[in-house]
């Protein structure tokens, strides 16, 4: 599919971001995970909370054997939800969880690699077709699990885009993962995951911790000298 340019501004800005972002964070080591599936349950599990949770609620996944897709599925949906209660929402989830879970084990024989593999865009749409996976959770699962080339985008990215003009402030996940993928692929392939896995966490560092929703802490923040000529964020 041929897509649109981004303005030559935009695409000089993003690549140069990468380096001001990596040059103070260093290199971010993302996903946390030691397997494929724990990337893939982690995704699921940090929905609307943050890391920490997660980690305590896959502590307990471990603690009990069950960090295993046929192990997981057969538990009963309760206990489920009691051992991933620290992540929050945790019958939501629980019921996400298994959702991704019968798919897994019952279409896949528990392979994730089948799950993940075959046409980009293919398994992209099987992700979206389980209940509770959105583009931000199936992209991860691609990115980070799977190793496909597949950007990222959160809220942070949507923020940091608009507030440098890189994006419009209303502009959906799909016009910023096009933009991303359009601008950001001028490594050979074989640089090119590394390079938009780490991106992302990236970004996930300044949106944390610099480019909050109410006063963004401009002064201190790696992207600033790629504010508007104004100084000031554009949105
Ligand atoms: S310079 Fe300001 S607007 Fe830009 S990413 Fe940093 S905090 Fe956000």
């Amino acid at each position: 599919m041929s897509r649109p340019l981004p303005d030559r501004r935009t695409i000089t800005q993003l690549r140069r971001a990468y380096g001001l972002m990596r040059r103070r964070f260093g290199h971010q080591g993302w996903w946390p995970g030691e397997t494929p599936f724990e990337v893939c349950v982690g995704a699921i599990l940090t929905q609307n909370t943050n890391w920490t949770n997660v980690e305590r609620a896959i502590a307990n996944l471990k603690s009990a054997g069950a960090l295993e897709p046929r192990r997981l599925l057969a538990l009963p949906p309760a206990r489920l939800a009691a051992l991933i209660r620290p992540a929050g929402y945790f019958n939501v989830k629980a019921r996400r969880l298994r959702a991704f879970l019968e798919v897994l084990v019952r279409d896949f024989d528990a392979d994730l690699s089948r799950l993940l593999g075959g046409p980009r865009e293919t398994a992209r749409a099987r992700l979206l077709g389980i209940h509770g996976i959105g583009p931000e959770t199936a992209d991860s699962m691609l990115l980070y699990a799977g190793e496909r080339l597949v950007f990222v985008v959160d809220a942070y990215t949507r923020r940091i885009f608009a507030r440098h003009g890189w994006c419009a402030p209303d502009a959906d996940y799909d016009t910023v993962q096009r933009l991303c993928e359009t601008a950001l692929n001028h490594r050979p392939v074989a640089g090119r995951l590394d390079h938009w896995q780490d991106y992302h966490a990236q970004l996930v560092a300044v949106g944390k911790d610099y480019c909050r929703p109410r006063q963004p802490r401009c002064a201190d923040c790696p992207l600033r000298p790629l504010l508007p000529e104004s100084g000031r964020p554009a949105s």
